[in-house]
């Protein structure tokens, strides 16, 4: 009944080729398990995050901004608290004032690094706009390169899993903090899982309890019961226009773990002698309240926007990464297109099916930060928020999309229905 009329919907206003409705429908039927388990980890997760609110006396007066120096703002500190307790942490920073996830994971980096420490990545390249972050190819602009902290990385194996023995070589006296990076980024890499997150902390706390794990949680909150914290990273960090910010948080990031490496990371983010006891929270508390109420919800509408797409395009032949029915770790899904026009048809498509900006069509171009064109389809409510419906890729072999977000799982349905229908139209399916 209520497909049949999701279908009278499609048929009443849209205008799709035949096939891609059959499509749709085909690959809906072979996700029933697949939902089911998602809608059990949100469950979970739904009822980890309310009983959180309700611990701490969430109230309406939470809501009020501050201005000037926010002292006093009792909404900043218990949404501190609230995060937490749902990531399983000592102690949280959540604030607006983080530019984005990078900046986030920046401030973890240089409040707990100093000169002479490694850092060492073991799940490969870190994400493009860590690079700069890190001083890989650009040393003098204030990078951690700059100040003296060296960087090593080791690659993840072919499979994906992460190398433990290379882990246990690098492993020196001068490894300060070891940085996962739970979602692949531009790289085609399955997410790494919180059973491998526990197995390296197993092997780094043997070497030196002392180094610090640090956890890239980009787009990994709220897709499995546990958080990597729970897996024995020290810290996480991650961006509000993600999982976590439920479409809601207009901007922000989040640091969260052991106190007093949250400490030390609010001491950069504001100065030492500040840290996080101020902060004006300008009104944007009740969206960062709101949106971590969501997110539980939202991530799972993005998972099953992910799975959706992953079983139509393996249906369409195409090679995917996760398999529609692979438990998943992050709400990232790459399509590899193996041709340059067919990925572009892809993402024009997804922007077609977006409720804001549809009308208009994306274009490769030449991204800062980035050593290639990319294209990017985004028709969200918050600018770049990649909790919404999103797709990009960059414009090099094989030509790889990454398909992420999506508020209702419906949206992100009627986005891959229309790339679907794109690539039919001109030819590339
Ligand atoms: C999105 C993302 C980041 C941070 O990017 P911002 O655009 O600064 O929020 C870092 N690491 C990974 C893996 C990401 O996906």
């Amino acid at each position: 009944m209520i497909k049949s009329l999701f279908e009278k919907a499609i048929k009443e206003y849209c205008s799709f080729n035949p096939k891609t409705i059959s499509i749709a429908a085909r690959a809906e039927d072979m996700l029933g398990d697949v939902f089911k388990k998602i809608d059990s980890i949100k469950s979970y997760n739904q009822l980890k995050v309310i009983t959180s609110m309700q611990r701490h006396k969430l109230s309406e007066s939470h809501f009020i901004g501050t201005t000037g120096y926010g002292y006093g703002d009792r909404g900043r500190e218990i949404l501190d608290l609230i995060y937490a307790d749902v990531f399983g942490a000592e102690a949280a920073l959540v604030r607006h004032n983080f530019v984005a996830g990078t900046h986030a994971i920046a401030a973890a980096m240089f409040g707990n690094l100093r000169p002479g420490d490694e850092l060492l990545c073991v799940t490969g390249k870190p994400y493009d706009t860590l690079e700069n972050v890190i001083g890989i190819g650009n040393e003098d602009n204030a990078s951690l390169k700059d100040f003296g902290v060296t960087f090593g990385k080791i690659d993840v194996l072919s499979d994906g899993s992460l190398d433990l023995a290379s882990l246990r070589n690098a492993l020196n006296d001068r490894t300060k903090m070891v940085l996962i990076q739970r979602s692949p980024g531009y790289e085609w890499r399955r997410s790494v899982t919180l059973a491998e997150i526990k197995k390296a902390s197993e092997i780094i706390k043997k070497h030196n309890n002392d180094i610090i794990i640090l956890v890239d949680n980009c787009y990994g909150e709220f897709v499995e019961d546990k958080e990597p914290l729970e897996a024995g990273a020290d810290l996480i960090a991650g961006s509000l226009i993600k999982n976590p910010g439920g479409g809601l948080a207009l901007t922000g990031g989040y640091v969260a773990g052991n106190k007093k490496l949250v400490e030390m990371s609010a001491s950069r983010l504001s100065c030492p002698g500040i840290g996080k006891e101020v902060g004006a929270t300008l009104g944007q508390n009740r969206f960062m309240f709101q949106g971590l109420f969501m997110a539980p919800h939202v991530v799972a509408e993005s998972l099953k926007g992910a799975a959706f797409c992953a079983a139509v395009m393996e249906i369409l032949g195409f090679e995917v990464l996760p398999r529609y029915t692979a438990a998943r770790n992050d709400i990232i899904q790459a399509i590899k297109f193996k041709n340059k026009d067919t990925l572009i048809a892809f993402c024009q498509g997804i922007q077609k099916g977006s409720a804001v900006d549809a009308h208009v069509k994306p274009e490769p171009w030449d991204m800062p930060g980035y050593n290639c064109q990319v294209i990017m389809a985004s028709g969200g409510f918050v600018q770049g928020s990649s909790i919404e419906l999103s797709a990009d890729g960059p414009i090099r072999p094989p030509y790889i999309a990454y398909l992420q977000g999506g508020l209702v799982y419906e949206g992100v349905k009627l986005g891959v229905m229309n790339a679907v229908d794109n690539m039919l139209m001109v030819g590339k399916v």
